[in-house]
């Protein structure tokens, strides 16, 4: 049997930081979750806030968005704004590249404290946007602008960049008793 800690772990040695990069990645459920519960502490001191999502998918993720929405977030989601006449898949990295060129840019501008990059780590799994580019930005970020990157598989570079990392463990997921995504708790 554990006991209570009775020490208070000693912090005398640690600063503040003006930002962090953070990255939550792995199989597990939470990813997206763990962002955006970072996204109301954020909103809770009063900073804008920015989230870019790479994939979008209609009907999907509603729940968030229209909360972000409703409390001032700046949302940008892939392939919003324009339109793409080709195949599905060269539209997809399309929209992905476009969400990146958005995310740098968001990133340069400083205007907010907190972006939040959404399954940013698949366009650098299919090589559409380079690995390198995003570390390279996350190093260049303006002191004060924290950025937080969600998706399985995430690059090398990009979690050798980043300050707090978790890699989520599916021990178990509903999915695979046979249950579908559920509404008010999936999206
Ligand atoms: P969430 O958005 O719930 O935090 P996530 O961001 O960690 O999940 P994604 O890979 O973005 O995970 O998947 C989004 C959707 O897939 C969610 O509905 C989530 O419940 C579901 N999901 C996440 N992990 C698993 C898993 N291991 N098996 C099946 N479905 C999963
Ligand atoms: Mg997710």
């Amino acid at each position: 049997m554990g006991k209570p800690p009775t020490q208070t772990p000693d912090k005398s040695t640690h600063t503040t930081a003006e930002s962090l990069v953070l990255v939550a990645t792995g199989e597990g459920k939470g990813k997206s979750t763990a962002a955006f519960g970072t996204a109301l502490r954020s909103l809770a001191q009063g900073w804008n806030v920015a989230v870019v999502q790479f994939f979008k998918s209609d009907g999907w993720h509603v729940g968030e968005e229209k909360m972000c929405r409703q409390l001032g977030v700046d949302w940008f989601a892939a392939g919003d704004g324009f339109t793409w006449d080709s195949d599905d898949l060269e539209e997809s990295k399309a929209k992905a590249i476009a969400a990146w060129q958005c995310a740098s840019n968001l990133i340069k501008a400083g205007e907010h404290r907190l972006i939040i990059l959404d399954e940013v780590s698949y366009a650098m799994t299919w090589q559409w946007i380079d690995p390198a580019d995003v570390a390279a930005a996350l190093k260049k970020r303006p002191s004060n602008v924290s950025i937080f990157l969600t998706g399985r598989d995430m690059a090398g570079e990009v979690i050798e960049a980043a300050d707090t990392v978790t890699e989520m463990k599916n021990s178990k997921h509903a999915f695979d008793a046979g249950i579908i995504a559920k509404k008010g708790i999936d999206f």
